[in-house]
């Protein structure tokens, strides 16, 4: 068991052991089905596990230049990037590093494809569709919501860049299970059936939920192989973020003071706000280890971030014995979505990132300070 002790605090403790799991769950549905899946780094980014990652998955989709560079650069296989718009400036670039460039709609499509084909003839050109179907729990995380900006719909679907299109994209779900997907797919196959066998392949988005417990995997690779059969074997894609990185690890804080203000209330050496901002934005209550609801056991404690903003605050929690200064305080379960969308508002440190070896070595891979504040202002 890692002694929490010997970690700086904060950090995100990612356990190899953790990951490689998920991957082996991953890789038994590329096995089973025949799909590829490839790793959204915009859930998922800590590229010092990306050689074991590469060994399971097939390649990484990004969602711009820098995605693309970091995908190149660290990763095997297959980079795919999509952007909701692409930039004149930054395009030539992209196609040098990219296999598949994805189009948000034929706009952008006709603008671009014939400069990105010059630079990198071998490259594939696919479509983002809206399926306007979408059973996504939250709005802020609905790409089929109404007056979506993510994929073209049917209607404004442009028959003239059949031609040059090798596949389609669709990402329309969030943290969901098989059946959403079944729903998707319907609505898909209803709006866009009569495009599918012109493909090479089409790339079912992201949001599955693949690695958690209740996910049925098996009914998985059922709809993707009836898929392949219906269609004449084509090619599929997957590309989940979080179901990579899910439950691979905490983010470990450390109490600095403890006061009561008509309740208990400890602030920690991290925050809400900068660290997990999906506690705030979606929101969303994050485990912590030991600890149960408010009023739930003998001490409850209001937990809130080292920033001044009034609503850094992960929540209400209470413990068996009093929390005091210097106890640590782990958060489980925030390797994804997490040190991807960091930030360092107020000047608050930024998390160290530690990996835990499958011997149980520990090895701090990334601290920050001053200088990472300093050098994203002038
Ligand atoms: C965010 C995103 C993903 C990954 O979604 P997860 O919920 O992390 O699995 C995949 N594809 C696209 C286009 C995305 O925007």
């Amino acid at each position: 068991m890692l002694n929490y002790n010997n970690v700086p605090s904060p950090s995100y403790v990612c356990d190899l052991g953790r990951l490689e799991n998920n991957l082996k769950t991953l890789q038994h549905v590329k096995m089973e089905s025949g799909a590829k899946i490839i790793l959204a780094l915009k859930g998922f980014a800590m590229w010092s596990t990306f050689d074991l990652v590469s060994q399971y998955l097939d390649g990484a989709t990004a969602s711009g230049l820098h995605e693309a560079q970091l995908a190149h650069e660290t990763m095997k296989g297959e980079v795919h990037t999509y952007s909701p718009a692409f930039k004149a400036d930054e395009i030539e670039e992209i196609a040098s590093i990219s296999d598949h460039i994805v189009f948000n709609t034929p706009t952008q499509l006709k603008r671009f494809a014939p400069i990105v084909k010059k630079i990198n003839p071998e490259v594939s050109i696919s479509l983002r569709v809206n399926p306007e179907f979408s059973s996504s729990p939250v709005d802020l995380y609905n790409p089929c919501g109404i007056y979506s900006r993510l994929g073209t719909t049917k209607t404004n679907f442009d028959e003239t860049v059949l031609d040059e299109l090798d596949g389609l994209n669709f990402h329309a779900l969030c943290e969901q299970n098989v059946a959403a997907l079944e729903g998707v797919l319907k609505a898909f196959e209803e709006k866009f059936g009569d495009y599918i066998d012109k493909m090479k392949y089409i790339n079912f988005g992201g949001g599955h939920h693949i690695t958690r417990e209740d996910y049925d995997v098996e009914r998985l690779i059922e709809v993707i192989k009836a898929f392949k059969q219906r269609h004449s074997s084509i090619d599929i894609y997957l590309e989940p973020g979080e179901a990579v990185g899910w439950q691979t690890g905490e983010l470990v804080a450390t109490v600095l003071d403890v006061f009561h203000n008509g309740m208990d209330v400890a602030i920690l050496d991290t925050s809400a706000e900068a660290h997990m901002p999906d506690t705030l934005a979606m929101p969303y209550r994050a485990d912590v280890r030991g600890s149960g609801e408010a009023g739930e056991k003998a001490y409850t404690y209001r937990l809130g971030g080292n920033t001044c903003l009034a609503g850094d605050i992960m929540g209400d929690y209470s413990f068996d014995t009093p929390l005091k200064v210097g106890d640590k305080v782990i958060f489980e379960d925030q390797i994804h979505y997490t040190f991807v969308k960091n930030t360092t508002f107020n000047g608050i440190k930024l998390p160290s990132l530690v990996l835990v070896h499958q011997n149980g070595d520990v090895e701090i891979v990334k601290e920050f300070g001053y200088e990472d504040y300093k050098t994203r202002l002038s």
